[in-house]
């Protein structure tokens, strides 16, 4: 099973429709986008010597090419590594190398070869260069276990691994989506804000599957009002946002007062997404939002909550059931598990495990991490939280950021909702420090909403009022934005090194 064959089959049965976008304007139907796959394809293979399981590397901002260039990939049987853009490129370096990459595609003159490594420019090449003669006319036959992605992770912690995704992953990850996430239509548009080598490129295969259109903003990135005019101009549009994306797009839309017109979903995951930031989407956006929770390793398939629910605000509980990442994928099993890798009991909280065909097969060349993650076929999340006792799966955070403060366990997550909830709040980040007296104490790193003076005091009222005492920052430090990685994470372990490196500090606004 060749995840390509989906493309081949779409351009077979609807050559003319539309399939790939440079902002608004069509730049390829799916015959076209087939084509210029093939003779991608016959470049990979003539003058770039790839065979079957080589690695191809692609260090690009998102454009058409980049699908074109992955499908191209797989139709020789070759593995994607897709490297975000934004890293530097000594990290790049160090991940093409880790792939060993036969090949790697840059843009922006970003040439660059370690170890001597065949290095292309995708950017600024004609679009009409196609020369089909010679390649194979259906996509390489391999069976599921087949490697296709080697994703590698944001390695907050420490240097990134590549987990390794074969195409009947890709394919059980997708089919899962117009199950339990959102239906699909040939009349949709999946519009890629964030970037295609993580979460948001995952979209492309049940879209090319139906025959939607792919829509790559001209700026190549996230800018909200870009997003809203092309929402506008395209209509049906999809798009998945980081909590941190769907509030930027918020606060524009708001000024602009554009009200989610052209937008079918928005499908947010990645991080947290407090209730106080939901209700505003709600506000703004109406019933267009859906939530999936997932990670590399079991990419986009762990739980996902509908549409339905998030936007049912006359539910009773319905502010529980928002707080939760909803309920397990159909083709996942999803369990809570104590220290001991027992199975524990709905409301009880553990590490969270799945098991299921998304399900990674390991981490490329890294035996002792693939021992650590895959224990008796259960992928180990390394996340936190648990079930209620209608199976909605709430997540309280990931293992290594729980705060054990005088014994109790404080989950950053819990302060974090309650902090963000004062009005006067626009963001808050929750961690440990180290503390003699207590073991660790809970910080709160808060943005004031327009820069305005905060009073701890207040704060503080706020939150005893609302939640245990033990529980309550014990110190606040305030900033003009939080520090984010490239995926719209707040990099907690970062904060936690900025507190060892200047305990006591205190940054006014
Ligand atoms: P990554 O592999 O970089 O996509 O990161 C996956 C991690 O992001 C998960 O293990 C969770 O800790 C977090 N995450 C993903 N989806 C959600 C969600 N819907 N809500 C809260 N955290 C999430």
């Amino acid at each position: 099973m060749n995840i390509a064959n989906w493309l081949h089959a779409a351009a077979q049965c609807w050559p003319g429709r539309p399939a790939l976008f440079e902002g608004a304007r069509q730049v390829a139907d799916y015959q076209g986008f087939a084509a210029r796959v093939r003779g991608l394809a016959h470049e990979l293979v003539h003058q770039h010597g790839v065979e079957p399981g080589d690695r191809v590397a692609l260090f690009m901002k998102n454009c058409c090419e980049y699908l074109e260039l992955m499908y191209a990939v797989w139709w020789v049987g070759g593995v994607v590594v897709p490297i975000n853009c934004k890293l530097h490129r000594s990290e790049a370096g160090w991940i093409v190398d880790n792939a060993q990459a036969r090949v790697l595609f840059t843009d922006d003159g970003q040439v660059f070869a370690p170890n001597e490594l065949a290095c292309r420019e995708m950017a600024g090449r004609s679009r009409t260069t196609i020369d089909v003669g010679g390649v194979q006319p259906v996509p390489y036959s391999c069976n599921a276990d087949h490697l296709a992605w080697l994703f590698y992770t944001s390695g907050t912690t420490g240097r990134s691994k590549g987990v390794m995704l074969s195409h009947g992953n890709l394919a059980a990850m997708s089919l899962c989506y117009p199950l339990d996430v959102d239906a699909v239509s040939a009349l949709d548009a999946v519009v890629y804000a964030a970037p295609m080598s993580h979460g948001a490129g995952l979209y492309n295969f049940i879209h090319v599957r139906c025959g939607a259109r792919h829509v790559v903003p001209e700026s190549r990135g996230f800018k909200a009002d870009e997003l809203f005019g092309l929402a506008t101009q395209l209509g049906n549009v999809t798009l998945f946002a980081a909590p941190t994306m769907v509030k930027r797009m918020v606060e524009q839309a708001r000024c602009i007062g554009y009200a989610g017109e052209g937008i079918k979903t928005i499908v947010y995951g990645g991080a947290p997404m407090y209730l106080a930031d939901l209700q505003e989407a709600l506000s703004t956006f109406g019933p267009r939002l859906v939530q999936i929770y997932g990670q590399g390793e079991s990419p986009m398939t762990i739980s996902a909550l509908s549409r339905e629910l998030i936007a049912d605000r006359e539910r009773p509980d319905w502010s529980r059931i928002v707080s939760s990442v909803g309920r397990a994928h159909a083709c996942v099993d999803v369990c809570v598990l104590d220290t001991q890798l027992h199975s524990l009991p709905a409301g009880q909280p553990g590490q969270i495990a799945v098991r299921g065909p998304t399900v990674m097969h390991g981490y490329w060349r890294n035996e002792v991490a693939t021992r650590e993650a895959l224990v008796d076929g259960w992928l180990l999340t390394g996340d936190i939280g648990y079930f209620d006792d209608h199976g909605y799966l709430t997540l309280t955070d990931r293992c290594k950021d729980v705060i054990i403060s005088g014994g109790s366990n404080v989950y950053p997550r819990e302060v974090e909702e309650v902090l963000a909830l004062h009005p006067e709040v626009f963001e808050v980040c929750v961690v440990g420090e180290a503390d003699e007296e207590w073991g660790e104490s809970v910080v709160a790193f808060v943005v004031a909403r327009d820069n305005q003076p905060l009073d701890e005091r207040s704060l503080t009222a706020w939150f005893v009022a609302r939640m245990a005492s033990f529980k309550k920052p014990k110190k606040y430090v305030f900033l003009t934005e939080l520090p984010k990685n490239s995926y719209g994470k707040v990099p907690k372990t970062a904060l936690r090194q900025w507190l060892q490196e200047a305990p006591g500090t205190v940054v006014s606004p």
